[in-house]
Protein backbone atom coordinates (compact mmCIF):
# COMPACT_ATOMS: atom_id res chain seq x y z
CA UNK A 1 0.00 0.00 0.00
CA UNK A 2 2.75 2.58 0.87
CA UNK A 3 4.40 1.75 -2.82
CA UNK A 4 0.74 2.22 -4.32
CA UNK A 5 0.68 5.81 -2.53
CA UNK A 6 4.01 6.99 -3.82
CA UNK A 7 3.59 6.13 -7.35
CA UNK A 8 0.74 7.81 -7.34
CA UNK A 9 2.37 10.86 -5.63
CA UNK A 10 4.66 10.65 -8.61
CA UNK A 11 1.93 10.61 -10.65
CA UNK A 12 0.40 13.46 -9.40
CA UNK A 13 3.97 15.42 -9.13
CA UNK A 14 5.05 14.56 -13.22
CA UNK A 15 1.63 14.12 -15.19
CA UNK A 16 -0.76 16.85 -16.37
CA UNK A 17 -4.59 16.26 -16.87
CA UNK A 18 -7.48 19.39 -17.67
CA UNK A 19 -10.13 18.93 -15.21
CA UNK A 20 -13.67 19.16 -15.64
CA UNK A 21 -14.38 22.67 -14.67
CA UNK A 22 -17.67 22.53 -12.87
CA UNK A 23 -15.91 20.00 -10.83
CA UNK A 24 -14.06 22.67 -9.19
CA UNK A 25 -17.19 24.97 -8.07
CA UNK A 26 -19.05 24.12 -4.82
CA UNK A 27 -22.55 24.95 -4.77
CA UNK A 28 -22.47 28.69 -4.29
CA UNK A 29 -20.14 29.14 -7.26
CA UNK A 30 -22.32 26.85 -9.17
CA UNK A 31 -25.22 29.65 -8.80
CA UNK A 32 -22.94 32.32 -9.30
CA UNK A 33 -22.16 30.68 -12.79
CA UNK A 34 -26.03 29.82 -13.83
CA UNK A 35 -26.84 33.73 -12.80
CA UNK A 36 -23.75 34.94 -14.90
CA UNK A 37 -24.96 33.10 -17.78
CA UNK A 38 -28.31 34.31 -17.36
CA UNK A 39 -27.48 38.00 -18.11
CA UNK A 40 -25.18 37.02 -20.40
CA UNK A 41 -28.37 35.78 -22.34
CA UNK A 42 -29.72 38.80 -22.43
CA UNK A 43 -26.86 40.17 -23.71
CA UNK A 44 -27.18 37.76 -26.69
CA UNK A 45 -30.47 39.06 -27.47
CA UNK A 46 -30.52 42.71 -27.38
CA UNK A 47 -27.48 41.98 -29.81
CA UNK A 48 -27.89 40.41 -32.87
CA UNK A 49 -25.55 42.25 -35.02
CA UNK A 50 -21.97 45.05 -34.04
CA UNK A 51 -23.79 47.73 -34.20
CA UNK A 52 -26.44 46.78 -31.63
CA UNK A 53 -23.72 44.31 -29.72
CA UNK A 54 -21.83 47.98 -29.18
CA UNK A 55 -24.58 50.18 -28.29
CA UNK A 56 -25.47 47.44 -25.85
CA UNK A 57 -21.58 47.67 -24.74
CA UNK A 58 -21.56 51.50 -24.63
CA UNK A 59 -24.89 51.07 -22.21
CA UNK A 60 -23.15 49.20 -19.85
CA UNK A 61 -19.98 51.18 -19.76
CA UNK A 62 -21.65 54.41 -19.23
CA UNK A 63 -23.73 53.34 -16.75
CA UNK A 64 -20.20 52.09 -15.18
CA UNK A 65 -19.12 55.67 -15.57
CA UNK A 66 -17.10 55.72 -19.03
CA UNK A 67 -16.80 59.29 -20.69
CA UNK A 68 -16.40 59.05 -24.17
CA UNK A 69 -13.17 60.03 -25.15
CA UNK A 70 -14.27 62.80 -27.69
CA UNK A 71 -15.59 64.88 -25.05
CA UNK A 72 -12.07 64.54 -23.25
CA UNK A 73 -10.21 65.53 -26.37
CA UNK A 74 -12.72 68.69 -27.19
CA UNK A 75 -12.59 69.98 -23.64
CA UNK A 76 -8.88 68.94 -23.59
CA UNK A 77 -9.22 67.66 -20.19
CA UNK A 78 -5.95 65.82 -19.18
CA UNK A 79 -6.24 62.06 -17.58
CA UNK A 80 -5.95 60.79 -14.49
CA UNK A 81 -5.05 57.17 -13.21
CA UNK A 82 -8.51 55.16 -12.58
CA UNK A 83 -10.21 57.19 -15.17
CA UNK A 84 -12.63 55.12 -17.61
CA UNK A 85 -13.09 56.11 -21.19
CA UNK A 86 -14.54 54.59 -24.16
CA UNK A 87 -14.07 55.13 -27.84
CA UNK A 88 -17.16 54.31 -30.13
CA UNK A 89 -15.72 53.87 -34.09
CA UNK A 90 -18.88 54.05 -36.23
CA UNK A 91 -21.04 52.60 -33.62
CA UNK A 92 -19.76 49.17 -35.05
CA UNK A 93 -16.98 48.76 -33.01
CA UNK A 94 -15.91 49.81 -29.25
CA UNK A 95 -12.88 50.46 -26.89
CA UNK A 96 -13.21 50.47 -23.12
CA UNK A 97 -10.13 51.65 -21.40
CA UNK A 98 -9.17 52.41 -17.43
CA UNK A 99 -6.53 54.26 -17.08
CA UNK A 100 -3.85 52.54 -14.89
CA UNK A 101 -1.59 54.74 -12.37
CA UNK A 102 1.60 53.49 -14.35
CA UNK A 103 1.39 55.93 -18.09
CA UNK A 104 0.01 54.14 -21.40
CA UNK A 105 3.42 54.17 -23.05
CA UNK A 106 4.27 51.77 -20.17
CA UNK A 107 1.58 48.74 -21.60
CA UNK A 108 -1.75 47.85 -21.43
CA UNK A 109 -3.30 44.89 -20.58
CA UNK A 110 -5.65 44.57 -23.78
CA UNK A 111 -8.22 41.94 -24.05
CA UNK A 112 -9.62 41.72 -27.98
CA UNK A 113 -12.68 40.34 -29.35
CA UNK A 114 -14.97 40.92 -32.22
CA UNK A 115 -18.56 41.44 -32.34
CA UNK A 116 -19.67 40.74 -35.92
CA UNK A 117 -21.05 37.53 -36.01
CA UNK A 118 -21.62 34.75 -39.59
CA UNK A 119 -24.56 35.79 -41.20
CA UNK A 120 -26.50 36.78 -44.51
CA UNK A 121 -26.57 40.40 -45.61
CA UNK A 122 -29.39 41.84 -48.24
CA UNK A 123 -27.84 43.17 -51.47
CA UNK A 124 -28.16 46.52 -52.16
CA UNK A 125 -31.24 45.85 -54.83
CA UNK A 126 -32.48 43.27 -52.92
CA UNK A 127 -36.36 42.99 -53.24
CA UNK A 128 -37.74 41.01 -56.05
CA UNK A 129 -40.98 39.12 -56.93
CA UNK A 130 -41.49 35.90 -58.53
CA UNK A 131 -44.27 33.70 -58.92
CA UNK A 132 -46.19 36.01 -56.47
CA UNK A 133 -43.93 35.74 -53.75
CA UNK A 134 -41.67 38.00 -52.60
CA UNK A 135 -37.94 37.88 -51.59
CA UNK A 136 -34.83 39.61 -50.90
CA UNK A 137 -31.50 38.80 -52.67
CA UNK A 138 -28.44 38.39 -50.03
CA UNK A 139 -24.88 37.73 -50.30
CA UNK A 140 -23.30 35.83 -47.13
CA UNK A 141 -21.16 37.43 -44.54
CA UNK A 142 -18.45 35.20 -43.03
CA UNK A 143 -18.00 31.41 -43.05
CA UNK A 144 -21.53 29.71 -43.28
CA UNK A 145 -22.37 26.23 -44.23
CA UNK A 146 -25.08 27.41 -46.02
CA UNK A 147 -27.87 24.74 -46.11
CA UNK A 148 -27.95 25.17 -42.10
CA UNK A 149 -29.75 28.72 -42.80
CA UNK A 150 -32.75 27.16 -44.75
CA UNK A 151 -35.72 26.18 -43.07
CA UNK A 152 -35.45 28.09 -39.61
CA UNK A 153 -37.03 31.18 -38.24
CA UNK A 154 -35.36 34.48 -39.74
CA UNK A 155 -35.10 37.68 -38.64
CA UNK A 156 -34.00 41.20 -40.42
CA UNK A 157 -31.68 43.94 -38.21
CA UNK A 158 -29.69 46.95 -39.60
CA UNK A 159 -29.87 50.48 -40.79
CA UNK A 160 -31.34 52.71 -43.61
CA UNK A 161 -30.50 55.82 -44.19
CA UNK A 162 -32.69 57.22 -46.37
CA UNK A 163 -32.12 60.39 -49.23
CA UNK A 164 -32.30 62.88 -46.36
CA UNK A 165 -29.85 60.91 -44.27
CA UNK A 166 -32.08 60.01 -41.76
CA UNK A 167 -30.76 57.03 -40.17
CA UNK A 168 -33.66 54.17 -39.64
CA UNK A 169 -33.40 51.31 -37.41
CA UNK A 170 -35.05 47.83 -38.24
CA UNK A 171 -35.58 45.34 -36.47
CA UNK A 172 -38.31 42.74 -38.20
CA UNK A 173 -38.48 39.28 -36.27
CA UNK A 174 -37.88 39.11 -32.63
CA UNK A 175 -40.95 40.48 -31.00
CA UNK A 176 -43.29 37.67 -30.05
CA UNK A 177 -45.47 39.16 -32.28
CA UNK A 178 -43.57 39.87 -35.43
CA UNK A 179 -43.47 37.72 -38.56
CA UNK A 180 -40.07 36.24 -39.22
CA UNK A 181 -38.37 35.54 -42.39
CA UNK A 182 -37.45 32.04 -44.53
CA UNK A 183 -35.28 30.34 -46.55
CA UNK A 184 -36.92 27.64 -48.30
CA UNK A 185 -35.22 24.39 -49.18
CA UNK A 186 -35.94 21.11 -51.35
CA UNK A 187 -38.82 18.43 -50.10
CA UNK A 188 -37.17 15.56 -49.59
CA UNK A 189 -39.49 13.89 -51.97
CA UNK A 190 -38.29 15.79 -55.00
CA UNK A 191 -34.19 15.95 -53.95
CA UNK A 192 -33.39 13.40 -55.72
CA UNK A 193 -30.78 15.70 -57.61
CA UNK A 194 -30.20 17.44 -54.37
CA UNK A 195 -29.15 14.81 -52.44
CA UNK A 196 -26.21 13.61 -55.09
CA UNK A 197 -24.58 16.88 -54.71
CA UNK A 198 -21.77 18.44 -52.56
CA UNK A 199 -22.93 19.29 -49.29
CA UNK A 200 -21.43 22.83 -50.03
CA UNK A 201 -23.22 22.72 -53.15
CA UNK A 202 -26.71 21.56 -51.99
CA UNK A 203 -27.63 25.53 -51.75
CA UNK A 204 -25.72 27.69 -53.31
CA UNK A 205 -24.56 31.49 -52.22
CA UNK A 206 -27.12 32.66 -55.02
CA UNK A 207 -29.49 30.36 -53.70
CA UNK A 208 -30.26 32.47 -50.49
CA UNK A 209 -33.19 33.80 -51.14
CA UNK A 210 -35.63 35.44 -47.99
CA UNK A 211 -39.13 34.99 -48.79
CA UNK A 212 -41.34 37.83 -47.13
CA UNK A 213 -44.15 38.39 -48.35
CA UNK A 214 -47.17 36.90 -50.81
CA UNK A 215 -50.11 39.01 -50.64
CA UNK A 216 -50.21 41.35 -53.79
CA UNK A 217 -51.24 45.02 -53.72
CA UNK A 218 -54.76 45.31 -54.57
CA UNK A 219 -54.30 48.15 -57.57
CA UNK A 220 -55.26 46.94 -61.45
CA UNK A 221 -52.69 48.69 -63.41
CA UNK A 222 -49.53 48.08 -61.11
CA UNK A 223 -47.02 44.90 -61.97
CA UNK A 224 -45.27 43.24 -59.55
CA UNK A 225 -48.11 43.53 -56.99
CA UNK A 226 -46.69 41.27 -53.91
CA UNK A 227 -43.15 43.32 -54.26
CA UNK A 228 -45.39 46.38 -54.30
CA UNK A 229 -47.03 45.47 -51.19
CA UNK A 230 -43.97 44.47 -49.19
CA UNK A 231 -42.36 48.28 -49.81
CA UNK A 232 -45.88 49.55 -48.80
CA UNK A 233 -46.02 47.55 -45.41
CA UNK A 234 -42.07 48.93 -44.69
CA UNK A 235 -42.90 52.20 -46.06
CA UNK A 236 -45.70 52.27 -43.38
CA UNK A 237 -43.38 51.19 -40.68
CA UNK A 238 -40.34 52.88 -41.59
CA UNK A 239 -41.06 55.59 -44.21
CA UNK A 240 -38.33 54.05 -46.81
CA UNK A 241 -38.32 53.06 -50.28
CA UNK A 242 -36.93 51.06 -52.77
CA UNK A 243 -34.11 53.08 -53.80
CA UNK A 244 -33.16 53.36 -49.60
CA UNK A 245 -31.62 49.44 -50.08
CA UNK A 246 -29.02 51.03 -51.54
CA UNK A 247 -28.01 53.31 -48.70
CA UNK A 248 -28.68 50.55 -45.81
CA UNK A 249 -26.91 47.43 -44.14
CA UNK A 250 -29.59 45.08 -43.70
CA UNK A 251 -28.56 41.61 -41.85
CA UNK A 252 -30.41 38.37 -41.82
CA UNK A 253 -30.13 36.46 -38.61
CA UNK A 254 -31.69 33.69 -36.99
CA UNK A 255 -34.97 34.86 -34.87
CA UNK A 256 -35.66 34.30 -31.34
CA UNK A 257 -33.14 34.20 -28.33
CA UNK A 258 -30.92 32.50 -26.48
CA UNK A 259 -31.95 28.98 -24.51
CA UNK A 260 -30.62 26.83 -22.26
CA UNK A 261 -29.51 23.62 -23.39
CA UNK A 262 -29.37 20.17 -21.38
CA UNK A 263 -31.87 18.51 -18.95
CA UNK A 264 -29.00 20.18 -16.16
CA UNK A 265 -29.04 23.79 -18.04
CA UNK A 266 -25.35 23.10 -18.79
CA UNK A 267 -24.72 24.49 -21.78
CA UNK A 268 -26.24 27.64 -23.96
CA UNK A 269 -27.58 27.58 -27.25
CA UNK A 270 -28.11 30.82 -29.15
CA UNK A 271 -26.76 32.58 -32.24
CA UNK A 272 -23.59 34.72 -32.03
CA UNK A 273 -21.38 33.12 -29.33
CA UNK A 274 -18.70 33.92 -31.85
CA UNK A 275 -17.58 36.28 -30.43
CA UNK A 276 -20.00 37.37 -28.41
CA UNK A 277 -18.89 35.14 -25.63
CA UNK A 278 -15.61 36.25 -25.29
CA UNK A 279 -16.61 40.05 -25.31
CA UNK A 280 -19.83 39.24 -22.62
CA UNK A 281 -16.82 38.28 -20.58
CA UNK A 282 -14.37 40.72 -21.02
CA UNK A 283 -16.95 43.33 -20.51
CA UNK A 284 -17.95 41.86 -16.82
CA UNK A 285 -14.31 41.72 -15.94
CA UNK A 286 -13.41 45.01 -17.42
CA UNK A 287 -16.47 47.16 -15.88
CA UNK A 288 -15.21 45.43 -12.48
CA UNK A 289 -12.06 46.95 -12.55
CA UNK A 290 -11.22 49.96 -10.17
CA UNK A 291 -7.34 51.61 -10.45
CA UNK A 292 -5.46 49.50 -12.42
CA UNK A 293 -2.18 49.25 -12.44
CA UNK A 294 -1.08 49.18 -15.95
CA UNK A 295 -4.05 50.39 -18.52
CA UNK A 296 -6.80 47.76 -19.03
CA UNK A 297 -8.60 47.82 -22.44
CA UNK A 298 -11.06 45.37 -24.04
CA UNK A 299 -11.25 46.24 -27.44
CA UNK A 300 -14.05 45.06 -29.44
CA UNK A 301 -13.84 44.71 -33.13
CA UNK A 302 -16.07 44.33 -36.25
CA UNK A 303 -15.39 42.59 -39.14
CA UNK A 304 -13.01 39.73 -38.16
CA UNK A 305 -15.25 37.24 -39.73
CA UNK A 306 -14.06 38.72 -42.91
CA UNK A 307 -10.56 38.95 -42.37
CA UNK A 308 -10.41 42.51 -40.22
CA UNK A 309 -10.63 44.57 -42.81
CA UNK A 310 -11.94 47.82 -43.02
CA UNK A 311 -12.09 50.79 -40.90
CA UNK A 312 -14.24 49.04 -38.33
CA UNK A 313 -12.40 45.97 -38.67
CA UNK A 314 -9.22 45.20 -36.23
CA UNK A 315 -6.83 46.24 -38.99
CA UNK A 316 -7.78 49.59 -39.11
CA UNK A 317 -5.72 52.26 -36.88
CA UNK A 318 -8.81 53.22 -35.15
CA UNK A 319 -7.78 51.62 -32.02
CA UNK A 320 -3.40 52.70 -32.33
CA UNK A 321 -4.87 56.45 -33.16
CA UNK A 322 -7.37 56.09 -29.81
CA UNK A 323 -4.21 55.09 -28.04
CA UNK A 324 -2.80 57.98 -29.54
CA UNK A 325 -5.20 60.34 -28.20
CA UNK A 326 -5.16 58.97 -24.68
CA UNK A 327 -1.10 59.48 -24.51
CA UNK A 328 -2.37 62.88 -25.42
CA UNK A 329 -4.63 63.01 -22.89
CA UNK A 330 -2.04 62.10 -20.03
CA UNK A 331 1.32 63.45 -21.39
CA UNK A 332 3.27 65.25 -24.10
CA UNK A 333 2.62 62.84 -27.30
CA UNK A 334 4.96 61.28 -29.46
CA UNK A 335 4.81 58.57 -31.95
CA UNK A 336 7.84 56.82 -29.60
CA UNK A 337 5.35 56.77 -26.76
CA UNK A 338 2.84 55.03 -29.04
CA UNK A 339 5.03 52.54 -30.03
CA UNK A 340 6.74 51.99 -26.78
CA UNK A 341 2.95 51.70 -25.66
CA UNK A 342 2.33 48.76 -27.94
CA UNK A 343 5.96 47.25 -27.29
CA UNK A 344 5.25 46.56 -23.54
CA UNK A 345 1.46 45.37 -23.91
CA UNK A 346 0.00 42.13 -23.12
CA UNK A 347 -2.88 40.99 -24.79
CA UNK A 348 -5.08 38.01 -24.49
CA UNK A 349 -7.13 37.80 -28.45
CA UNK A 350 -10.05 36.49 -26.83
CA UNK A 351 -11.55 34.81 -29.40
CA UNK A 352 -13.52 31.10 -29.29
CA UNK A 353 -12.34 28.07 -30.46
CA UNK A 354 -13.55 24.71 -31.82
CA UNK A 355 -13.47 21.72 -29.20
CA UNK A 356 -13.98 17.90 -29.55
CA UNK A 357 -16.95 16.51 -30.81
CA UNK A 358 -17.48 13.72 -29.90
CA UNK A 359 -20.30 13.11 -32.92
CA UNK A 360 -17.27 13.94 -34.82
CA UNK A 361 -14.07 12.67 -33.68
CA UNK A 362 -12.23 12.49 -37.20
CA UNK A 363 -11.37 16.18 -37.17
CA UNK A 364 -9.89 16.81 -34.10
CA UNK A 365 -7.11 15.02 -31.74
CA UNK A 366 -8.14 14.53 -28.70
CA UNK A 367 -5.18 15.60 -26.63
CA UNK A 368 -4.49 19.02 -28.12
CA UNK A 369 -8.26 19.97 -28.81
CA UNK A 370 -10.31 22.16 -26.31
CA UNK A 371 -13.17 20.32 -24.28
CA UNK A 372 -16.51 21.51 -23.18
CA UNK A 373 -16.91 22.31 -19.63
CA UNK A 374 -12.55 22.09 -19.02
CA UNK A 375 -12.60 25.77 -18.82
CA UNK A 376 -11.02 29.05 -20.46
CA UNK A 377 -9.20 27.79 -23.39
CA UNK A 378 -5.20 29.01 -24.77
CA UNK A 379 -4.57 28.41 -28.07
CA UNK A 380 -0.85 28.91 -28.80
CA UNK A 381 -1.52 28.83 -32.33
CA UNK A 382 -3.58 28.87 -34.70
CA UNK A 383 -3.40 28.94 -38.61
CA UNK A 384 -3.48 26.06 -41.04
CA UNK A 385 -0.95 23.73 -42.98
CA UNK A 386 2.02 24.18 -40.88
CA UNK A 387 0.85 26.89 -39.15
CA UNK A 388 0.62 29.41 -41.52
CA UNK A 389 -0.81 32.55 -40.78
CA UNK A 390 -0.69 31.63 -37.06
CA UNK A 391 0.17 34.49 -33.90
CA UNK A 392 2.16 31.88 -32.29
CA UNK A 393 2.55 33.10 -29.01
CA UNK A 394 5.86 32.68 -27.04
CA UNK A 395 6.25 30.29 -24.20
CA UNK A 396 7.72 32.98 -21.87
CA UNK A 397 4.03 34.77 -22.32
CA UNK A 398 2.21 31.56 -22.43
CA UNK A 399 3.96 31.05 -18.91
CA UNK A 400 2.87 34.55 -17.57
CA UNK A 401 -0.89 33.41 -18.48
CA UNK A 402 -0.99 30.47 -17.28
CA UNK A 403 0.83 30.84 -13.60
CA UNK A 404 -1.63 33.69 -13.52
CA UNK A 405 -4.76 31.71 -14.09
CA UNK A 406 -3.83 28.66 -11.69
CA UNK A 407 -3.37 31.00 -8.84
CA UNK A 408 -6.27 32.66 -9.46
CA UNK A 409 -8.42 29.63 -9.98
CA UNK A 410 -9.48 30.13 -13.40
CA UNK A 411 -10.32 26.74 -14.62
CA UNK A 412 -7.93 26.37 -18.06
CA UNK A 413 -6.93 23.80 -20.94
CA UNK A 414 -4.85 24.09 -24.08
CA UNK A 415 -5.87 23.39 -27.57
CA UNK A 416 -5.22 23.87 -31.04
CA UNK A 417 -8.17 23.76 -33.62
CA UNK A 418 -8.40 20.15 -35.70
CA UNK A 419 -5.96 17.79 -36.21
CA UNK A 420 -3.20 18.71 -38.58
CA UNK A 421 -4.12 19.74 -42.01
CA UNK A 422 -7.53 19.28 -41.18
CA UNK A 423 -8.63 23.07 -42.07
CA UNK A 424 -7.35 25.92 -39.68
CA UNK A 425 -9.18 29.43 -38.84
CA UNK A 426 -7.65 33.23 -37.70
CA UNK A 427 -8.02 35.64 -34.76
CA UNK A 428 -7.28 39.46 -34.40
CA UNK A 429 -4.37 38.29 -32.44
CA UNK A 430 -1.70 38.58 -35.57
CA UNK A 431 -2.51 41.90 -35.52
CA UNK A 432 -1.74 43.12 -32.09
CA UNK A 433 1.32 41.04 -32.89
CA UNK A 434 1.67 43.10 -35.47
CA UNK A 435 2.15 45.87 -33.10
CA UNK A 436 4.80 44.20 -30.88
CA UNK A 437 2.53 43.43 -28.50
CA UNK A 438 2.89 39.66 -26.39
CA UNK A 439 -0.85 37.84 -27.70
CA UNK A 440 -2.17 34.67 -27.20
CA UNK A 441 -5.49 33.55 -27.93
CA UNK A 442 -7.56 32.38 -25.36
CA UNK A 443 -11.13 31.61 -25.43
CA UNK A 444 -14.42 29.82 -24.97
CA UNK A 445 -15.27 26.79 -26.72
CA UNK A 446 -17.87 26.85 -29.32
CA UNK A 447 -19.72 23.68 -30.74
CA UNK A 448 -21.40 23.87 -34.14
CA UNK A 449 -19.25 27.05 -34.24
CA UNK A 450 -20.71 29.40 -36.92
CA UNK A 451 -24.26 27.49 -37.20
CA UNK A 452 -27.40 29.98 -36.98
CA UNK A 453 -27.51 28.22 -33.13
CA UNK A 454 -23.83 27.65 -31.66
CA UNK A 455 -23.56 26.03 -28.19
CA UNK A 456 -21.02 27.06 -25.41
CA UNK A 457 -21.13 26.15 -21.53
CA UNK A 458 -21.35 28.24 -18.54
CA UNK A 459 -18.80 27.18 -16.99
CA UNK A 460 -16.24 27.94 -19.82
CA UNK A 461 -18.31 31.26 -20.43
CA UNK A 462 -17.83 31.93 -16.60
CA UNK A 463 -14.06 31.16 -16.85
CA UNK A 464 -13.45 33.26 -19.29
CA UNK A 465 -15.08 36.01 -17.36
CA UNK A 466 -12.50 35.00 -14.49
CA UNK A 467 -9.74 34.70 -16.39
CA UNK A 468 -9.97 37.66 -18.13
CA UNK A 469 -10.33 39.79 -15.77
CA UNK A 470 -7.90 38.68 -13.63
CA UNK A 471 -5.52 39.42 -16.73
CA UNK A 472 -6.60 42.85 -17.07
CA UNK A 473 -5.73 44.00 -13.76
CA UNK A 474 -1.89 42.46 -13.83
CA UNK A 475 0.80 44.35 -13.09
CA UNK A 476 3.32 42.58 -15.56
MN1 LIG B 1 -14.41 34.61 -33.75
MN1 LIG C 1 -15.80 33.15 -36.43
Amino acid sequence: MVKESKDIKLQNELTNEFKNAWSALDSEQTKEVFKFADEYKGFLDRGKTERECALDILDYAKKCGFVDINDLIKKGTKIKPGIKVYALNRGKAIALFVVGKKNIDKGMNIVGSHIDSPRIDLKANPLYEDCDMAFFKTHYYGGIKKYQWATIPLALHGVVIDGKGNKKNVVIGEDPGDPVLYITDLLPHLAKDQNDKKLSEAIKGEDLNVLCGSIPYGGDEVKNKVKLNILKILNEKYGICEIDFTRAELEIVPAGKARDVGLDRALISAYGHDDRVCTFAGLKGILELENPDRTAVLYCADKEEIGSVGNTGAQSDFFANTVAELIALQSEYSDLLLKRAFNKSKSLSADVCAPHDPNYPSVTEKNNTGHIGKGLQITKFTGARGKAGSNDANAEFVAEVTRLFTQKDVVWQIGEMGKVDQGGGGTIAYILANANADVVDCGVPVLSMHAPYEVISKVDLFMAYKGYKEFLKLDF
